[in-house]
């Protein structure tokens, strides 16, 4: 059996592409390049007989996927702008996020009818309502939507990450309505992670450009961070859980048309801190102390009843995974 995983050279898709082919799926994955596909073939080395590539330059253009979707059973779509601050919301951001999908799906339905399961990778961005700030005694569920529209996202003045929350989920809702309007001979499941965290898998060459939330980390442990710095989405999933949601959710033939909230739950910066200080004693001059007993502070929460029962995903601790973030990063800064 082959899917097809658009964006392979990702942070998130490294561990998606390692969930299927570990199960022994062949992988065909889209790179915007030819030096991408060599990146990811160096990160994949294991797995090079169940690999391989198409190469599709910009994730959003009309038509890039009819080639790359044929002959595949499934396809998972990851590849979409990941930028907290951009020049132009629309075209940085909203564009290659909501037309990335919908060609995706376009291009499926024109060229394989054979594709009965489509995964997409949504995010807690698409269900957490920003203008109601930490909302003490709300529980997030699959139920809720963030309510931005296009309009105020595309907005000049329009933050970057208001902007980037936006993107995510008008790109899972214009998935939702292809499959009502459309009628495709597939269906489609999106998983929703909040702050993605754990080792990277990917082919990292440069640590001052590594993905957004994996930068996030290591500025904790890199010295470049004085004071810790205020949490933003309070909470996190370990990258590797979130590829084992994809697999898990792509052979699940219940998980048809739902979103699944996949989240280990709440988390701070400061806990993060107290973990690479205990855990690495050597370079705790590098991790701001701040206050290591803060309590972790009122704000929403998650219920996560739904991907733990309907796709059986058990959650990583913050501990394990920053631990292990760790030993990557420091196994990398020796490498380059
Ligand atoms: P990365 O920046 O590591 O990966 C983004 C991927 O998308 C890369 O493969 C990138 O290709 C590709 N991509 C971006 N823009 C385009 C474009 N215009 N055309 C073609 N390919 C493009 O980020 P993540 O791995 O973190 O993100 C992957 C997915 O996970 C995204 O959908 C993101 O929204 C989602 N997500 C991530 C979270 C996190 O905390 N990391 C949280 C929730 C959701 P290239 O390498 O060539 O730039």
């Amino acid at each position: 059996k082959t899917v097809l995983i658009t964006g392979g050279s990702g942070f998130v898709a490294a561990h998606v592409l390692n969930a299927f082919l570990e199960r022994g799926y062949n992988v065909r994955t889209t790179v915007r390049s030819e030096a991408t596909a060599e990146n990811v073939k160096k990160s994949h080395s294991k797995y090079l007989d169940q690999l391989s590539f198409a190469i599709v330059k910009d994730v959003a253009l009309p038509g890039g996927h009819d080639e790359a979707v044929k002959g595949v059973d499934g396809v998972i779509h990851t590849a979409s702008p990941f930028v907290l601050s951009v020049e132009d919301n629309e075209r940085d951001l909203l564009q290659p996020a909501v037309r990335g999908t919908t060609e995706v799906l376009k291009s499926i339905q024109k060229h394989n009818p054979n594709v009965k399961r489509v995964v997409i990778t949504s995010s807690f961005a698409s269900i957490l309502d920003l203008n109601k700030g930490l909302r003490p005694g709300h529980t997030y569920t699959e139920k809720d939507w963030n309510p931005i529209s296009y309009e105020e996202a595309a907005k000049k003045d329009a933050p970057g990450p208001v902007a980037y929350c936006a993107s995510k989920k008008l790109a899972e809702k214009a998935a939702f309505d292809y499959v009502a309007e459309h009628n495709p001979n597939f269906n489609i499941t999106t998983i929703c992670p909040p702050m993605v965290y754990g080792p990277t898998a990917h082919t990292v060459s440069d640590l001052s450009k590594l993905n957004t939330s994996a930068a996030e980390i290591y500025h904790l442990m890199d010295g470049s961070q004085k004071e810790v710095p205020a949490t933003s989405f309070y909470l996190w999933v370990d990258v590797r859980d979130v590829g084992e949601a994809h697999v898990r959710a792509y052979e699940n033939p219940a998980s048809a048309g739902q979103r699944y909230l996949c989240t280990a739950g709440r988390y701070t910066f400061q806990q993060i801190c107290n973990v690479l200080r205990k855990d690495f004693p050597e370079r705790r001059h590098l991790t701001p102390e701040g206050n290591p007993n803060e309590p972790l502070p009122d704000t929403y929460d998650v219920d996560t009843t739904k991907i733990r029962t309907e796709l059986g995903i058990k959650f990583r601790s913050l501990e394990e995974s920053i631990h292990d973030m760790a030993v990557e990063f420091i196994q990398i800064e020796k490498q380059l």
